[in-house]
């Protein structure tokens, strides 16, 4: 359904003001002249794109301000390097952050345009996977807000995350060509371009000094190109800068092939060179190994080392004040060859010593640990290393050889503890670990929520910690409040300014304020009747992505997250089975109406992710058409859950699944979103939920499971046999998933997931925490039927969610390790 009339025709080139009149002449001058479309296109994208272009003329001279703000001071200055940038879409928040919402309704409404359904069409920015990336995205835009010297940089992958669908309750991936119609909000900046090598050999030759020196000769090169994003801040005229590389053929030839007229062949060869920023890899929290993703990590690493080099050596003559101007923040290990090539470049490059290249290098890099899982700890092997990046694996070497050192001095004659912590872990094929390297060649190392860093410290990495204690921190994550509230939420964004201003969506400790409106009556009702408009919305969202019904009255319960074995997706379709076996046995006095919706991505190689997403959608299928089960329980799978559709999510929901084993859950932060918009939290002792019911209070979470310590000294006893013969709810949950019920036509398809809750080497210990996450539902439930209660603890959740703002996360990080100045753009005239 197009809701939007024709654009018609201007003439003239329009200014750039912020007032409705420009705003709009400047729309149809793009839309009629950039773009060349006439009064009969009827397709959203062109208004979509007219538009970005006529938000991103407004970003452009603000970009150009804060830039030369940040050159005139000679600023400190911090780069966040990161494989993933989870963005979504920027035109809402660019208009948001322009503060140009109202300005451009209106307009629209002049123009006859239907503005939501124009901002639709925008494709998300699906560069990441999940959390991690999201993380990212929502410090850039903390750090524009605060006006942090902040840079991202990142891959602008031709393919970003796959898209699912659900085909007979099977999870299939499409590719996300989303570069296909062009991207208005990028820049290319090819002058700016950077040479990367690959593969060769290492030569040591003295240079025309006299000096010994290294040459990595016989590399196969690659063109690192650069796209720039503007980041603005919120209504403070800055914009900071994300840039992605795209990789790029050389202009050279392979000459012998082209003299043996093998000319069609030789071009061919320089496709490969672009296959590195070809695809995002679909792995959430677990390695896997590819060499393409070794060369999409060191192509990262050194195009924005020398990038930053690059602009360094412009202004400064040498490099004796690097590391006091200048930061590498690495999201996880994935650039942490950033560490080695840092040191190639000052030693190779740059003709420094060893301990001067290391002095600038382990000062300014600061590395951020974002999981425990064994399974997500990078290591690559060494004769790859050795195949692909010969220099560096030499370096990494040296590093090595070096730190052992510093550990026999610290143990001394300790062989077990040299062996324990080297970088190079040997065996059949001796491996790179990534996060030693880390952690060896930073100054600061931080987890992301208080129980993670505690875990890190007394588990993982303790030999380290014993080392250097004072590297390890604690940064616990956030979201930024301006997409995840006041962009999302704009009902309520509204009433909360109504009472207390609007400084809450840059500091949003003030929600607190809110407390004097807790008991106030009309306060009340109107918070009521948002949850309801937005539960409204989702509903609408459900129908249509779904054909799902969901009743409005009902509790929306809502776990949406990569689907993954420790997130325990089982553990709640397994209280959804108890739920059903309720109805069918009549034991439905007192019922609350419940609405489960469940949404993620599982890694396309993670079977037992995916035999989740089919369990998840056979009981759904059941469920739903059983007529016993009307009105009391519906189940919807949401397929191709991303930041838009979070958008809508959270602002929709009343309840949040937070339920993963205790210890696994580094932090969440889909947690944090929920809280944010007045949903209320069931979960363990995991991650930030242990900081949010610390904030809320504890009558306000719902707070089921063993803690991280329990299920370490409960793990070597655990028994799920015993646990379902001694609890008949349990028994029959087992019972009718045995009986096949739920897979009538496919016979022992779920056997692997059966086998795994009734193993007593489940990892993930689900049948421990079941019967308590029972009880805690049933809690639930009796809460949710005292509509006033339950009002009063959403507003206090909202107001309680201060702390998991990014903007305090930045302030820590900016505290602790960045220790920059803010610094205001200058002015636009
Ligand atoms: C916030 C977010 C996540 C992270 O969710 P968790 O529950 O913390 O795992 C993942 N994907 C998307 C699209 C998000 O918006």
């Amino acid at each position: 359904m197009i809701k939007s009339k024709p654009v018609d025709e201007l003439t003239t080139v329009p200014p750039l003001g912020m007032d409705e009149e420009s705003v709009r002449n400047c729309f149809r001058y793009y839309y009629n002249h950039t773009l060349g479309r006439s009064n009969n296109c009827l397709a959203t994208h062109y208004p979509y794109k007219a538009l970005s272009y006529t938000l991103r003329d407004r970003l452009m001279e603000r970009w150009k301000k804060t830039r030369s703000a940040y050159e005139d001071s000679d600023c400190k200055r911090t780069y966040y390097l990161s494989l993933e940038f989870l963005m979504g879409r920027a035109l809402s928040n660019c208009m948001l952050n322009l503060d140009l919402n109202e300005t451009v309704q209106a307009s629209f409404y002049k123009l006859g345009l239907d503005l939501e359904e124009i901002a639709d069409s925008e494709q998300d920015a699906g560069l990441g996977n999940g959390g991690l990336g999201r993380l990212a995205a929502c410090f850039l835009d903390s750090c524009a807000t605060l006006q942090l010297p902040v840079k991202g940089y990142g891959l602008r992958y031709e393919y970003g995350m796959f898209k699912q669908r659900i085909e007979q309750g099977h999870q299939i991936e499409d590719t996300d060509h989303w570069l296909l119609n062009g991207n208005p909000w990028e820049l290319e900046r090819p002058e700016y371009t950077q040479r990367i090598k690959f593969g060769g050999y290492t030569e040591f030759h003295k240079n025309n000094k006299g000096k010994l020196t290294v040459y990595w000769n016989g590399t196969r090169d690659v063109l690192a190109v650069p796209y720039d994003i503007p980041i603005p801040g919120f209504q403070n005229g800055t914009v900071n800068t994300l840039r992605l590389w795209k990789a790029a053929a050389t202009d050279e030839f392979d000459l012998d092939e082209f003299n043996m007229g093998s000319y069609t062949e030789a071009v061919e060869e320089k496709n490969s060179a672009e296959h590195i920023t070809m695809v995002l890899y679909p792995n959430d929290s677990s390695e896997n190994g590819k060499e393409l993703r070794l060369r999409q990590q060191y192509f990262l690493a050194s195009a924005s080392l020398q990038d930053v080099l690059r602009e360094w050596l412009f202004r400064h003559d040498d490099f004796s004040q690097f590391a006091e101007k200048n930061c590498f923040q690495l999201n996880d290990t994935h650039p942490t060859i950033s560490i080695a090539e840092f040191m190639r470049l000052l030693i190779d490059e740059h003709e420094h010593t060893w301990d001067e290249a290391w002095a600038i290098t382990s000062n300014s890099m600061a590395y951020t640990n974002h999981t425990l899982l064994p399974e997500a700890l990078e290591r690559w092997s060494v004769p790859l290393f050795k195949s692909l990046l010969p220099r560096l694996l030499e370096i990494i070497y040296e590093i090595n050889t070096r730190f052992l050192e510093q550990v026999a001095m610290h143990w001394p004659g300790d062989a077990q503890r040299r062996r324990q912590m080297s970088i190079i872990e040997e065996g059949s094929v001796p491996q790179v670990r990534m996060a030693y390297l880390a952690i060896v060649g930073s100054f600061s190392v931080n987890g992301v929520a208080a129980l993670h860093t505690e875990l890190l410290k007394q588990g993982l990495f303790n030999p380290f910690y014993q080392l250097w204690p004072e590297k390890f921190n604690n940064k616990t994550n956030g979201v930024t409040p301006r997409r995840w509230l006041a962009g999302c939420n704009p009902e309520l964004r509204q009433l909360i300014s109504k009472k207390i201003g609007e400084k809450w969506i840059k500091d949003l400790s003030q929600l607190k304020q809110l407390e004097k409106f807790v008991h106030k009556k009309e306060f009340r009702k109107q918070w009521q009747a948002i949850k309801k408009s937005n539960k409204v919305r989702l509903a609408a969202l459900i129908k249509e992505q779904c054909q799902v019904d969901f009743n409005t009255n009902a509790l929306f319960d809502v776990q949406v997250k990569r689907i993954h074995e420790y997130k325990r997706q089982l553990l709640n379709i397994l209280h959804v089975i108890h739920l059903y076996n309720r109805i069918k046995a009549g034991d439905t006095k007192d019922w609350t109406p419940r609405c489960v919706l469940i949404g993620g991505k599982a890694a396309p190689g993670y079977a037992m992710a995916k035999l989740t997403i089919k369990l998840i959608n056979n009981v759904a299928n059941i469920v739903n058409n059983d007529p016993q089960a009307k009105g009391l329980l519906n189940v919807a799978f949401f397929p191709n859950y991303n930041v838009s559709a979070m958008e809508v999510i959270c602002p929709g929901t009343d309840l949040s699944e937070q339920v993963s084993t205790a210890g696994k859950e580094a932090s969440g932060t889909g947690n944090m979103k929920f809280m944010m918009n007045g949903a209320l939290t069931i979960g363990t002792l995991d991650g930030a939920n242990i900081e949010i019911r610390e904030e809320v209070g504890a009558d306000n979470f719902f707070l089921f499971g063993l803690t991280a310590e329990e299920i370490d000294t409960s793990r070597p006893h655990y028994d799920p046999m015993s646990i379902i013969s001694n609890d008949t709810d349990i028994a029959n949950v087992m019972q009718i998933l045995e009986s096949g019920y739920f897979n009538q036509c496919e016979h022992k398809l779920f056997e692997p997931i059966l086998n795994s809750i009734k193993s007593s080497h489940d990892m993930w210990m689900t049948l421990a925490d079941f019967r308590s996450y029972i009880d805690a539902q049933e809690e639930v439930a009796i809460a949710y039927q005292d509509t006033e209660k339950w009002t009063t603890m959403s507003i206090i959740n909202t107001l309680s969610s201060g702390k998991f703002s990014t903007d305090r996360t930045m302030q820590e990080y900016n505290r602790d390790i960045w220790k920059m100045k803010a610094v205001p753009a200058h002015p636009v005239k």
